[in-house]
């Protein structure tokens, strides 16, 4: 069995590495002092730290972080990181970290993975960036024919964008744009899924249903239907994920029946909706969703944003639809939006492949029929090739076949977890596991909590709310695993009363 860096991957024994990280710290060197031409000299040594002078402190001052809260007694000092390796991470202090989320949800082939440093570094030297508009360039070339391949062809056209809300846009803009070249300018509005996560520009925040993200902005936002998810834990007693995904199946198409010559698009995350604490669903709902859109005539979205390259198992989560069977072309989605792990979580790609049919109602002489949508850095060449190296890795070492065994480790490694009296609802689909915490030791800390506890076990993680979830990069063995289960569940153990302890209190209550 091969790994792309086997030496990378090995269970850590002993302590981290340290001296490592005396290698590459640019923020020593101000680009102000040097020229950008000539060769750095070695920085100077560093001066010795003084409280509230680390890069963490210089970070609160300097950089306003996402995602985070600004809270009036100070905050925590963000986490020093100064390089990385494999799944690895090294902070200011030497401390070496799992990234069991990789990064956001965005790496692939861990960290400086060599094979994508060099395509990067070669295509550094070969051209950077051109823009997109009446030029071209060999990795947007061959990373949009080489997606359309991976769909049979089905789709293509790739269009590029940079993050994945912004790939979100087009496909709700170019799904309007459709209907309105096709005559049909009264299709307009918006299906999400309830929790779903489309990202948080005004438009893909439309479409987004997650409380603590858009309630702030409702009063900006366009109004989207928002349909009942099919995530399987809310199953009733006896019923099958299956049939929960039936419900939501009735329950959308009693809307379709209602307004679908109003609605020009449905949007879905396909297995997982992650962001919502990684609900999964039944594969056979998207089946329904596919059915449902051609009978309605609603364009169909699938946002694979986070669940594409591979994390569910397939390279398209789509693929599983039909229980992994072939699909013909009117089966795959009308639009299908990737970003993330397609750079290998080296820089920031989005994009929308589409069908030639729906191209086509683009084409025509007059300019309101065109699809007039940009950004600065569409189809950057070093995006593009970290792409394409990304998907030679793919290719080159049958990483589809070997996620399957790896998935098997992560199930091996968390078995302790899984069967732990705290936890509940324990749910994986390929190389995502999550599991959500037991009303009693629920809490509004927990995530914040365990992402303390977890760092001081040598692991990065972010629960969502009280869900924990491991997400790692495609670069770990099966001594890796169960090294991870022993951490999380020692985290566990130190912010939630042991499950001994637990269920004695749960029976006394
Ligand atoms: C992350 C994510 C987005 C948004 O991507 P950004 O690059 O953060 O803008 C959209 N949809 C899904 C499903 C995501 O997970």
């Amino acid at each position: 069995m091969r790994s792309p860096n086997p030496a990378a991957f090995a269970a850590p024994s002993g302590p981290a590495r340290a001296g490592a990280r005396t290698a590459g710290q640019p923020w020593r060197t101000p680009l102000h002092t040097q020229s950008l031409h000539t060769a750095p000299t070695d920085p100077p040594a560093a001066p010795a730290r003084q409280h509230g002078d680390g890069l963490a402190a210089r970070s609160l001052r300097a950089v306003w972080h996402p995602c985070t809260r600004l809270r009036p007694g100070g905050d925590r000092p963000p986490l020093a990181v100064v390089r990385g390796e494999g799944p690895w991470l090294y902070d200011d202090e030497g401390r070496r970290l799992f990234d069991a989320t990789s990064s956001w949800w965005v790496n692939l082939f861990g960290h400086a993975n060599p094979a994508i440093n060099a395509a990067l570094k070669d295509q550094l030297d070969t051209l950077e960036h051109v823009m997109l508009a009446g030029c071209t360039h060999a990795p947007a070339v061959e990373l949009a024919e080489r997606l359309s391949a991976l769909t049979g062809g089905a789709l293509g056209h790739a269009f590029y964008a940079s993050d994945g809300a912004s790939a979100v846009e087009i496909a709700l803009k170019m799904s309007f744009h459709y209907w309105r070249n096709s005559g049909l300018p009264g299709k307009r509005e918006f299906v999400c899924l309830r929790h779903g996560y489309h990202g948080e520009t005004v438009g893909a925040l439309a479409v987004t249903d997650v409380a603590v993200f858009r309630d702030a902005y409702d009063p900006l936002l366009m109004r989207a239907h928002v349909a009942m998810s099919p995530d399987a834990r809310q199953a009733a007693p006896g019923e099958s994920p299956r049939e929960v995904a039936q419900r939501a199946l009735d329950e959308l198409e009693a809307l379709l029946q209602q307004r679908a010559a109003s609605i020009a698009a449905l949007i879905v995350e396909p297995l997982v909706q992650c962001a919502a604490g990684m609900a999964m669903h039944d594969p056979a709902y998207l089946d329904g969703v596919r059915a449902l859109c051609d009978r309605y005539r609603v364009h169909l979205i699938a946002d694979e944003i986070a669940v594409g390259c591979g994390r569910t198992g397939t390279f398209f989560a789509w693929e599983q639809s039909r229980g992994r069977a072939a699909l013909g072309a009117q089966q795959w989605p009308d639009f299908l939006c990737l970003s993330k792990g397609i750079s290998g979580g080296y820089l920031p790609l989005s994009l929308v492949l589409t069908r030639g049919a729906i191209q086509q109602a683009f084409v025509a002489d007059e300019l309101s029929r065109s699809f007039l949508h940009s950004h600065s850095y569409t189809g950057n060449p070093l995006a593009c090739r970290a792409a394409v190296a990304t998907l030679d890795l793919f290719a080159q070492h049958d990483v589809l076949a070997m996620n399957r065994q790896r998935a098997q480790w992560l199930a091996e490694g968390l078995a302790s977890l899984a069967a732990d009296a705290r936890l509940r609802h324990v749910r994986q689909r390929g190389l995502i596991w999550a599991a959500d915490l037991h009303e009693p030791f629920a809490s509004e800390t927990f995530a914040a909590d365990f992402h303390r506890a977890a760092l001081e076990h040598g692991v990065l993680i972010r629960p969502i709310g009280n869900t924990l979830y491991v997400m790692p990069p495609y670069v770990f063995d099966a001594p890796l695993a169960n090294w991870l289960g022993e951490r999380l569940l020692a985290a566990l153990d130190s912010v939630v009363a042991p499950a001994g302890a637990a269920r004695e209190a749960r029976h006394a209550a």
